[in-house]
């Protein structure tokens, strides 16, 4: 009997094993296809100076329009484009788009600020990661001081000596480097001094609770300051409340990013925003 259940459930887990699996090779022929035919695209997500309101710039975040399905959310289809060797393409595809965007609104007399982009580890590990970066901005004819690059800690780890050159061309040419969620990842001070970068995003997992949790409140806190110290820009994601945008205020952080402010949105809304802030001063 007993023997007969443990088949059973071994027959259970294989099964959605299978499903799983098949679920996975479906989303990857699927997505390998979508980044062919256009079916990504970019919402934009504005930042702002937390002293006098203005728009400072923004955050490109991919999406997914599914043929059936709809619109598709990151956290949907990246780890398994990560799993599946799909993320570098994706990641190349974004860049891209985000270079021709920003050439499109230069030429149209727009001041966005800048625009950054998430990179993945494969991009930044590349030993022509400085050189693939000044081709794309050749081709487009986007302007240097409009780009923002961003990656993770996990990624700077694995960051050498090449990688840290490339970061000290690229930035002497105008483009910025922002951590991003920053706290979360292998933070290491020795990071901060070794690579260049202008920018530390405080991960939204410490904003959620800032004015709730003395600890977080702490953690944040330090963040800002140590940032402050280096002579860092601040930014905290995933602000959607008035009392966690007083605390960040009250604690000098520069720069925010959430939901309070703005959603991840269209570019055409984004645009709109732009005309709104010219106007108003
Ligand atoms: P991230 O780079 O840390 O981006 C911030 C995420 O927080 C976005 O989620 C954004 O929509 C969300 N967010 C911003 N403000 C708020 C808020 O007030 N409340 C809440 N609940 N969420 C907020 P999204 O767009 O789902 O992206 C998730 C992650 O996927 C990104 O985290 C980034 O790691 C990755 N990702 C997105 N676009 C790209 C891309 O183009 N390339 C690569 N390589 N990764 C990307
Ligand atoms: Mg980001
Ligand atoms: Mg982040
Ligand atoms: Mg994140």
């Amino acid at each position: 009997k007993a023997k007969e259940a443990g088949r059973g459930t071994h027959a259970f887990f294989a099964d959605s094993m299978t499903q799983q699996l098949r679920h996975e090779m479906e989303l990857t022929r699927e997505l390998t296809q979508a980044i062919q035919n256009d079916e990504l695209f970019l919402d934009y997500q504005p930042q702002f100076d937390l002293e006098s309101g203005r728009l400072v710039g923004m955050e490109a975040l991919v999406r997914w329009r599914h043929p059936r399905e709809g619109v598709r959310q990151p956290g949907a289809f990246l780890p398994v484009a990560e799993k599946r060797g799909l993320i570098r393409p994706l990641s190349d595809w974004v860049l891209n788009a985000v270079c021709r965007r920003i050439r499109d609104w230069t030429d149209r007399g727009l001041e966005f600020g800048r625009v950054a982009v998430n990179l993945c580890a494969q991009q930044v590990g590349d030993p022509d990661f400085g050189d693939n970066i000044l081709t794309v901005l050749e081709r487009t004819g986007a302007r240097t001081e409009h780009l923002e690059l961003e990656f993770t800690e996990t990624v700077l780890i694995a960051a050498d000596a090449r990688t840290q050159a490339d970061i000290v061309r690229l930035s002497e040419l105008g483009i910025h480097f922002a951590i991003d969620d920053f706290g979360t990842g292998f933070s290491s001070m020795q990071y901060l001094r070794k690579f260049r970068t202008d920018k530390i995003k405080i991960d939204r997992e410490f904003i959620q609770d800032v004015t709730h949790d003395a600890g977080d409140a702490e953690i944040v806190k330090a963040t800002i300051a140590l940032g402050t110290a280096l002579g860092l820009m601040t930014v905290a994601e995933g602000v959607e409340t008035e009392e966690q945008a007083e605390f960040l205020r009250r604690h000098g952080c520069r720069q925010v990013q959430g939901y309070l402010y703005g959603r991840p949105q269209p570019p055409e809304d984004i645009e709109r925003l732009i005309g709104f802030g010219l106007e108003s001063g």
